[in-house]
């Protein structure tokens, strides 16, 4: 087993279990896909697009909690990669709201944002956005 799900002060997150190396799909999200209009209001928080569908993830992906300097990423295929060597005992972290501005000038329509995505960041980065209310395009 690579990773385990943690209970913390707020929630629950997933760490890793054992050293593990950069690039390595660590886990996927998975689930049913609906569209937007379908999403229930306590998914909202979860759910992940996919093309114009939304995935409502079970766990452990859906257990990865938000970091503004993280050490995972999201694929196109919902793969979480690690974006470098995690130690053993790291908790997984995945930039919620960051999107290339390729992908945005892509399809901009897409990047719109839900009000109830806002939340207050305590990631402890030195660079850490505190107030997650919008994307961060790159
Ligand atoms: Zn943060």
């Amino acid at each position: 087993m690579r990773l385990e799900v943690r209970e913390l002060a707020f929630g629950r997150g997933v760490f890793a279990a054992e050293d593990l190396p950069v690039g390595l799909i660590l886990t996927r999200y998975t689930g049913p896909a609906v569209p937007w209009s379908e999403v229930p209001e306590a998914e909202v928080a979860h759910v992940i697009k996919q093309g114009q569908r939304w995935v409502i993830p079970g766990a452990p992906a859906r257990l990865i909690n938000h970091g503004c300097a993280p050490n995972c990423d999201v694929d196109d295929t919902l793969g979480v990669l690690a974006l470098r060597p995690i130690r053993a005992g790291e908790e997984l972290t995945i930039d919620y709201h960051t999107a290339s501005a390729a992908d945005v000038a892509a399809d901009p329509a897409a990047y719109f944002w839900d009000p109830r995505w806002t939340f207050a960041c305590q990631c402890g980065a030195a660079d850490c956005r505190r107030r997650i209310d919008g994307w961060r395009v790159v």
